[in-house]
């Protein structure tokens, strides 16, 4: 049996996220405001995917059999910028199902629909401290599922997608997540059916949340209209542009749709960077800087607010289900581009005009 192992386990901090000789320079870690060139940015890409190809720790998740097939050698790295501007390294164009990453996108397309104060009454805003499928996070906090982007929150939010029956969500979702990446996206038949045929721990999970009042919808239902929403096929360049759009106030930088308002943005964002890579968000924040979602087939999106998004793919996770090139590569842009949002460089009055 592949990750995940240490279920309802407290998380381990004990091995650091990035080695100290991996860090750039403290003057380029500051923002910006903007991307820099799209030249700079191909440079930089290429450079951490030299950087990062040869990194072959962590596994591959196989819990989700079709999953397990995955080769560990694919790695993609993807920008796209709010002005529309992509550059891509590697394999950004191979698909693979979208798995977690999805669970921001139903969360924001939801809190469009209900607004800031119902999903943070309804879904939470706050991290468990532990594993996406823990059963034990829910019994703790008698019910309440914490947070949209671990399994007991995506189940619940997926609960409160529109629609008075599945065909109706799972339409919904489709079609929302399709207007963030810019075009239809399909359903992996074999992965959705693999992970149907061995998410018991999942129905459970909804089963459980209705015992407390939290799901109003058939638990069985929702969760396989959830396990379709991870099987939905993206590449590392989708998850750029998907991630550019949260990054953009909610209009996709390609079609110039607007997928939702930017208040419905700054929202998810903010789930994002409490939550988006479980119990090591607290790691990658103080590491990155950035909100971020990633997703155990390989996917991580990470977003610098009004410059654009990443997307990265590479198979291998930690045992927190991240995976591991996909944050060196963040880790190495944050810092090299210049995205972190908590960086600053102290005012130079001598500089100023005014
Ligand atoms: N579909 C997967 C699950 O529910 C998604 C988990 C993930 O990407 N962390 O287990």
């Amino acid at each position: 049996m592949g990750y995940p192992e240490r279920q309802d386990s407290l998380p381990d901090f004990s091995t650091p996220l990035v080695h100290e000789d991996e860090l750039p320079s403290h003057g380029d870690t500051v923002s910006t405001g903007s991307l820099p060139d799209v030249e700079r940015v191909t440079t930089l890409i290429e450079a951490a995917h030299r950087r990062y190809r040869d990194l072959d720790e962590g596994k591959v998740a196989d819990y989700i059999p079709s999953l397990g097939a995955a080769d560990p050698a694919l790695f993609g790295i993807s920008v796209c910028g709010v002005a529309g501007l992509t550059t891509s390294v590697g394999d950004a164009q191979h698909r693979f199902s979208i798995q977690s990453v999805s669970k921001v996108f139903v969360f924001a397309l939801v809190c469009h629909e209900l607004g800031h104060a119902n999903v943070s009454r309804l879904v939470g805003v706050n991290n468990t401290g532990l594993p996406f499928n823990s059963v034990m996070a829910v019994e703790l906090a008698d019910g309440d599922p914490r947070n949209p982007l671990v399994n007991a929150g995506a189940l619940t939010t997926t609960g409160l997608v529109p629609g008075t029956t599945s065909a109706a969500k799972w339409k919904f979702i489709q079609d929302g997540l399709s207007r963030f990446a810019g075009h239809p996206l399909e359903l992996d038949i074999d992965v959705y059916e693999s992970e149907a045929a061995t998410n018991q721990r999942n129905m459970a999970i909804a089963r459980l949340l209705q015992s407390y009042g939290r799901m109003d919808f058939d638990p069985i239902k929702i969760t396989d209209v959830y396990t379709k929403q991870c099987s939905l096929l993206v590449s590392a360049e989708d998850l750029a542009v998907m991630a550019a759009t949260l990054g953009n106030g909610g209009v996709n930088p390609i079609t110039r749709e607007t997928v939702i308002d930017p208040s419905v943005c700054r929202d998810t964002l903010a789930v994002m960077a409490t939550s988006g890579l479980y119990e090591f968000s607290g790691d990658w924040l103080f590491e990155v800087g950035m909100p971020a979602k990633s997703g155990v087939s390989g996917g991580i999106i990470t977003v610098a607010p009004g410059k654009g998004g990443l997307g990265t793919f590479s198979p291998r996770l930690d045992p927190a289900g991240n995976s591991v090139r996909g944050q060196r590569a963040a880790r190495f842009l944050s810092g090299a581009l210049g995205l972190d949002i908590f960086a600053s460089k102290p005012f130079e009055a001598e500089a100023a005009v005014h």
